[in-house]
């Protein structure tokens, strides 16, 4: 049998991405704004009914245009219970990442928790909509405002998925999002900034290449963000097979949920279905009380060739640069730890049939 991983890609047709990349060698235009980027910003804009979308060549690098320019400086607050490269992604442009705590019913930032790690030195906030539920973007916009702070999400789990019945890519001054080939939508490698805001747009587009304004003309110091168009093109091919995917998540997601409700001790963090949802992340949280630790059943999954995962265990802050630059954040981040120390990520998408479900479960089962 084939392991079973959290996070196989999804792929959409097959042929349809081929046609695209022989249409892309036939033109010979390979990079720098082509026409399969500008159709995938077009079709992602028209999808999360948003303004602006500038694709990028990864979600991390996104994240640092996206930083520099909001011209955030000095501190930027965010939550530690996130995957690294949100904390690099400031550390990287100099700033000094703060952590703030989380919400353990929900596992995104607690907006008081961000409240009481302001300083003089804060400029932004950085919320993330953990595992694609959308974070306390109510909560946060009030602090942001009522302290004058920029306020900007990283969305790289939560493509296609809505707040308040709005898309994810509607909020903050700009959202931050992820297609990277493990996320449940994927262009092999790439992301984009989502934003309302037409001068911010045009600032991340000279960002990306290189501050070019027109040939010979720079007018900025821009880095390398842009998407190629075969990644483009795998986007756009993964784009017209969302329905597909979204409906094989939903299906795995209801099939855990039914079977794994009557067990004691364990529970499955839900999804508001009242939201649009991409269920990507089958998140199980084992109690104290389970007659086994959430560090061993991982192993037992693991031993049963299904490679289910702790994840953002240990907590940002407890990652060596971030410790040892903050060795007592942890002080603050309680339910960040509590979380963290409870969470298993189960396989879903497209390579999860529910025969692998069932085996999942009965693991699960013989340990009570
Ligand atoms: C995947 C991910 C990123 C980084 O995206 P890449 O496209 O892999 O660079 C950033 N933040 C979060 C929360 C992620 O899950």
């Amino acid at each position: 049998m084939h392991p079973i991983h959290v996070g196989r890609p999804n792929i959409g047709d097959r042929q349809t991405f081929l046609n695209r990349v022989n249409e892309i060698l036939d033109r010979n235009w390979l990079t720098n704004n082509g026409p399969v980027v500008q159709e995938f910003e077009k079709k992602l804009a028209e999808y999360l009914g948003v303004g602006h979308v500038v694709a990028m060549c990864n979600g991390t690098v996104a994240l640092e245009i996206a930083i520099r320019a909001l011209e955030l400086e000095g501190e930027v607050i965010l939550p530690s219970y996130t995957f690294i490269a949100t904390a690099h992604a400031i550390h990287w442009q100099g700033l000094t990442p703060v952590f703030a705590d989380i919400n353990p019913a929900t596992h995104n930032l607690d907006a008081n928790a961000v409240k009481r790690m302001i300083t003089p030195k804060t400029s932004g906030i950085i919320g993330v909509h953990l595992w694609g539920r959308g974070a306390d973007v109510d909560g946060l916009q009030d602090i942001a405002n009522e302290y004058e702070l920029k306020l900007m999400f990283d969305a790289a789990h939560a493509f296609g998925c809505s707040y308040q019945g709005k898309m994810i890519g509607n909020f903050g001054a700009c959202e931050v999002f992820s297609f990277h080939a493990t996320k449940f939508f994927n262009s092999i490698e790439g992301g984009a900034i989502a934003t309302n805001d037409d001068e911010l747009a045009e600032k991340l587009n000279l960002m990306r290449n290189f501050g070019f304004a027109g040939f010979d003309n720079v007018i900025y110091p821009g880095t390398n963000g842009k998407m190629n168009e075969i990644c483009a093109a795998m986007g756009l091919t993964n784009l017209e097979y969302l329905d597909e995917i979204l409906k094989v998540n939903r299906r795995n997601y209801l099939t855990y949920q039914k079977l794994i409700q009557p067990i004691q001790g364990i529970s499955l963090l839900p999804y508001d279905q009242t939201e649009s949802n991409n269920f990507q992340y089958i998140i199980l949280e084992v109690d104290p009380d389970f007659p086994v630790s959430r560090d061993t059943l991982v192993d037992k999954f693991h031993e049963a060739n299904i490679l289910a995962r702790k994840y953002f265990w240990p907590g940002c802050h407890n990652m060596k640069p971030y410790k040892d630059l903050f060795p007592n954040a942890n002080l603050l981040l309680k339910n960040t730890e509590l979380v963290a120390d409870r969470v298993i990520v189960l396989p879903t998408g497209l390579a999860m049939d529910l025969d692998n479900i069932h085996k999942v479960v009965e693991i699960l089962v013989s340990c009570i």
